[in-house]
């Protein structure tokens, strides 16, 4: 099995290249404004979409008229790209099972330093190479990229993006899965908390670290001084573009700490088993869950590295009640929020919260996995006696059938 994954870099491209760059964002923030146009103008007048196809050779016309000349200047694998990225959309839209809202039109931000336009390069015949610390883009020439890390296979396509005050460049690449292990040792449940803390019934224990809560005060401190400058005016200005630089730099602090959490949970289990957060957003968590989502982050980086490493992630069924549950005889208790610790009403043990709905998350997720027929238990084949207990489980082919379906 195959993967897409996505890579960013950061590009320090010249002055000639950044107009180009700027330009080119614009363009394709055009012509999607356009594709779209078109497209809700043909289901207004005979209730069909337009499709890829359709888009495409519109593209091929307007080209030769002359008010449409800035699309000739653009980079033609990049244009299609954007009548391929609408295509999907629209078929989300309207696509059972996904919540995506119909596409909308693109604004561009005038002010400069804030606009947040983004074309699509495709590696069409190897024409996206990296060579001498330069990624060459077509129609714009060889950029220099900050090479942080090795690609790991061929470029599909590139992203140029101009974010939080630098440009950026985000790869994907074609990665190859591990095969699916026949054999996975140990299960592991983890509970995210009301302080976003993530909770192993291994005894693993992440906490929200320091440096996220340090720039948020900043980031508080910031907004507060926006809000005493005069809107419009120089001051105001130069502190609107601190804090959009802090947001990029909170977000890739975000971003650092999700793919080390992931990383370490993944490595230590192979089977990771998580509450599905939209409904543990609605049972008990306030309104910063949405705003940042860091957690969601964690569950999603962890789910493809456990794909990559041929690992199992599962997510218990919705409204699975797992806080409160007594991790030796099963005894439910209500719990206030403030309440960390309790003891067992019926066995008497007293336990963590966190580490007690991780537990049953564990065991939830083990039975809806046998129920399933994804997984059985066995007897390790190793008859030495280890101080640890291990569970071993036999892993069906039914897995990977599924994973294609799924894909396709
Ligand atoms: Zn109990």
């Amino acid at each position: 099995m195959k993967k897409t994954l996505r890579y960013n870099y950061r590009l320090n491209p010249t002055p000639e290249q950044e107009v180009k760059l700027i330009e080119f964002g614009a363009t394709a923030r055009g012509i999607w404004n356009l594709l779209l146009s078109e497209t809700m103008r043909r289901y207004d007048y005979d209730k069909t979409f337009f499709f890829y196809k359709d888009m495409a050779s519109l593209l091929k016309k307007l080209k030769s008229f002359e008010e449409f000349a800035w699309i000739k200047t653009f980079d033609s694998a990049a244009a299609q790209q954007v009548a391929r990225d609408l295509e999907a959309a629209l078929k989300n839209a309207f696509s059972k099972g996904r919540l995506q809202r119909f596409p909308k039109h693109k604004i561009s931000y005038k002010r400069k330093k804030l606009h947040n336009d983004s074309f699509r390069a495709v590696n069409n015949s190897n024409c996206i190479r990296i060579e001498n610390r330069t990624i060459s883009i077509p129609k714009v020439g060889k950029v220099p990229i900050v090479l942080h890390r090795n690609l790991v296979s061929k470029i599909k396509t590139v992203t140029i993006q101009y974010r939080h005050g630098r440009w950026e460049c985000s790869i994907t690449q074609e990665v190859e899965c591990k095969t699916a292990k026949n054999r996975l040792t140990s299960i592991t449940g983890f509970d995210i908390n009301s302080k976003q803390t993530v909770v192993g019934s291994n005894g693993f224990v992440s906490d929200n670290p320091k440096f996220l809560r340090q720039s948020k005060e900043k980031l508080t401190h910031l907004q507060r001084q926006l809000s005493r400058r005069k809107k419009g005016s120089n001051r105001w200005q130069k502190t609107k573009q601190r804090i959009n630089k802090l947001h990029g730099k909170i977000s890739r602090q975000r971003l650092n700490f999700a793919h080390q959490v992931s990383r370490q949970i993944t490595n230590e289990t192979g089977i990771l088993v998580f509450e599905d957060l939209n409904v543990k957003a609605m049972q008990q968590f306030n309104g910063s869950m949405v705003a940042d989502n860091v957690m969601g982050l964690i569950t999603q980086l962890a789910k493809y590295k456990a794909d990559l490493e041929g690992k199992l992630y599962h997510e218990i069924g919705r409204f699975e009640k797992s806080t409160g549950i007594c991790s030796e005889c099963g005894q439910r208790h209500v719990l206030s929020l403030s309440e960390r610790y309790f003891t067992c009403t019926a066995c008497a043990t007293y336990q963590s919260r966190d580490l007690s709905a991780a537990k049953s998350i564990a065991k939830t997720g083990e039975l809806d996995l046998i129920a399933a027929e994804i997984v059985a238990r066995v007897i390790p084949t190793s008859q030495h006696k280890s101080a640890i207990k291990m569970k071993v489980f036999e892993v069906s082919k039914l897995v990977e059938g599924s994973e294609k379906k799924e894909a396709a």
